[in-house]
């Protein structure tokens, strides 16, 4: 966020800088093409721009790749479950039990396919409406970035449902996952911007920014200024 504010004001600059008449061609390059890649109505609003990047199909805003209802993956994305995130979940769980706290990972990388089969049976289950509450269409599960894992505790009853957010595991869990590069993704009465229910279990590696983001009491999409 800091990065795109730094290019709305040095592009402020460049506008004031642009009512002289001494720029250089250099200058005038630089001018030239920034208009080419944002829309005026943008020039000049002190707010954030998201700086997003799509690479191979994959979308990244600010360098965070971002997967949810409106933004999809290749389906033949396929990392498996990221080595850095094997790392944190398992460091984040001994530190747990170290308090005492039993945590059990439920569910991590799932391929496109797999989320198709589990979509079409929640479809046929619950109808498509309730199903798209919890489960996300094929290509727009988190589960398939290989960044996300679904916690539990041994309360097996409480896993995957609202209840694992009253378990001891989770209380201590909300407040110390951003120290190793977690944020809960899906949060209570943010059900309209992230468009999934409370999901006290599924957690999301973003990393070293975690912690700006829980400190935020934000979801990731209004963090990044995408919601
Ligand atoms: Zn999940």
């Amino acid at each position: 966020m800091i990065k795109s504010l730094k290019i709305s004001i040095f592009t402020m600059l460049l506008l004031v800088a642009g009512c002289n008449t001494g720029l250089s061609e250099e200058q005038m390059a630089l001018h030239e093409n920034y208009e080419k890649t944002y829309e005026p109505a943008q020039i000049g609003n002190l707010e954030a721009v998201p700086d997003i990047e799509v690479i191979d199909g994959i979308t990244y805003v600010d360098g965070i790749l971002v997967v949810n209802k409106d933004i999809p993956l290749p389906a033949d994305y396929s990392p498996g479950l990221q080595p850095e995130v094997i790392e944190a979940y398992q460091e984040m769980f001994q530190a747990g039990a170290e308090q005492g706290l039993d945590f059990i990972l439920v569910s991590d990388f799932r391929t496109y396919d797999y989320q198709a089969q589990l979509y079409d049976n929640y479809v046929a289950r619950d109808g498509q409406e309730a199903a798209d509450q919890y489960s996300a269409k094929p290509g727009h599960s988190e589960h398939q970035t290989g960044l996300a894992i679904d916690v539990g505790s041994p309360d097996s009853a409480s896993n995957l449902t609202v209840s694992f957010g009253d378990t001891p595991e989770f209380q201590w869990m909300k407040d110390v996952a951003h120290e190793y590069g977690f944020i809960i993704r899906y949060l209570e009465g943010k059900e309209d911007i992230t468009g999934y229910m409370y999901e006290p279990w599924h957690l999301r590696y973003v990393g070293e920014e975690a912690a700006a983001i829980y400190e935020s009491g934000l979801t990731l999409e209004e963090y990044l200024g995408i919601d």
